[in-house]
Formats: C-alpha cells, structure tokens, sequence
C-alpha cells in the first residue's frame, strides 16, 4: 500500500496485500476496522458498488444514521467531513479521487467503462458543485490503479458501448491485429471537457492491475474475487 499525504488529506492506494473480500464473495469487514483504525479514521464508508452513475454524499445526517459499511448502493461518494474515509473497491475499474482545496471537499468514484459512459464522472462533479460550490478548475484529481491500456484487449463488438463518446477513436489504440482501450484517458478526457485542468490529474498512481502482478486484476485472476481498496480522508 501507498499513504498519499499532505497537509489538507490522505489517500490510501491498496494493492494486492488488500484483503477486503474472502473467498466466499463476502466483504472481510476485520479489514476493514483495521485499515479504519491505521488510518485513524472516525467512520469509513464504502458502498455495495453496482456498476452504475449514482452515489452517495457523506453529511451529518447521514453520519447520525449510522449506516453500515455496504449497506447502499452506488459507485461515487462525496464528502466535506473530516476524518471520515470515503472509499472504492476495484481490480479492473479505475479509482478516481478528487480534492476541491478551495472549499476544502473530497470524492471517489468507482469508474469501468460501464459507468464512465452512464457519465458517472459527470454525476459526481455536478454533485460536488451543488454542494460545495466545487469548481472544476478547482480540482485535483487521483487515478489510482486499473486496467490500462497496455493490457486491455477488446474484441470489435466492445466498440458499440462507446457509440456516444465523440472522441472514442481517442481511446482505442490498434497493434497488430489486437485493439486496446484506454479507460484511464477516457476519464481523463471526460474531466478536462468539464473543466479540470490537465496538469491537475495526477498519473502517479494510475498503475496497469493487469500486468503489474502487485495488484488484484479481475482479467488476470480470470474473474477472483480479490480487490484493492482506494480510501480518501479529509483532514
Ligand atoms: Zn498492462
């Protein structure tokens, strides 16, 4: 695992040491309490992911619920409370977090390309503006690990689920007689149509799962169910 840290908030970066699922599907919630408690954490909140574009805002009122870890569902969750990690599971999806330093607010987004083109990236930065008065030029932004595109075959019918993506040639890249997809610059160039600033979204992270055998891969592990966890906290 890497600890991204600064003055303003951590970001967790899991790997394949992660043990948040056991081999029987369920969530291994002893993980969990102990990755909440190295982190310090007041409350971590992760959902029951679905693939989709909805999520989540982490407020007072949904503190005071109590609500269990994977008791909802959705794929982003927003936050402007302190010491409360917010967090994704992925072997494949790409992780994207997000930091608004001017109003001091946080997001993480569960993103494959099922809910890249449902515009999930989309459905966050609205919500993020609507409740924090997030502006997208404001913006860090985090990828963490997933499938990239030195690894991400695709066979010719995968290209009708990008129909509605204008730049979508952008994003498949041809050798030999094999197609490839980029998910990581399809996020990326979602973002920037919204407004963040290029050299705001940081790469550093943004490893291959597939090929760098220090993470879970669903397409490596041919559908195991391990994954790596991806938590931001505000500090
Ligand atoms: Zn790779």
């Amino acid at each position: 695992m890497i600890l991204h840290e600064d003055a303003s908030f951590k970001i967790y970066f899991g790997d394949i040491k992660d043990d948040c699922v056991k081999s029987d599907g369920n969530y291994n919630i002893d993980y969990f309490e102990k990755i909440g408690s190295i982190l310090n954490l007041e409350k971590l909140v992760f959902l029951k992911q679905v693939h989709g574009n909805s999520g989540v805002c982490v407020d007072q009122n949904f503190l005071e619920k109590n609500t269990a870890l994977f008791e909802l569902n959705g794929d982003y969750i927003v936050t402007n409370k302190r010491n409360i990690g917010i967090g994704v599971l992925t072997a494949d999806c790409l992780p994207v977090i997000f930091y608004d330093p001017v109003h001091h607010a946080s997001g993480i987004i569960h993103s494959g390309w099922r809910g890249a083109i449902s515009n999930i990236i989309e459905n966050c930065v609205e919500k993020m503006k609507e409740l924090y008065q997030t502006n997208t030029k404001d913006l860090t932004v985090y990828f963490g690990a997933c499938a990239n595109v030195c690894c991400y075959e695709i066979q010719a019918d995968f290209l009708k689920n990008l129909e509605t993506i204008s730049f979508f040639e952008d994003v498949i890249i041809k050798k030999e007689d094999k197609m490839f997809f980029d998910l990581s610059k399809l996020v990326a160039m979602k973002l920037i149509e919204l407004g963040v600033l290029r050299q705001e979204i940081n790469f550093s992270y943004n490893n291959c799962t597939i090929c760098d055998e220090r993470f879970h891969s669903y397409r490596r592990n041919q559908g195991g169910v391990g994954r790596q966890s991806t938590i931001i906290s505000l500090k």
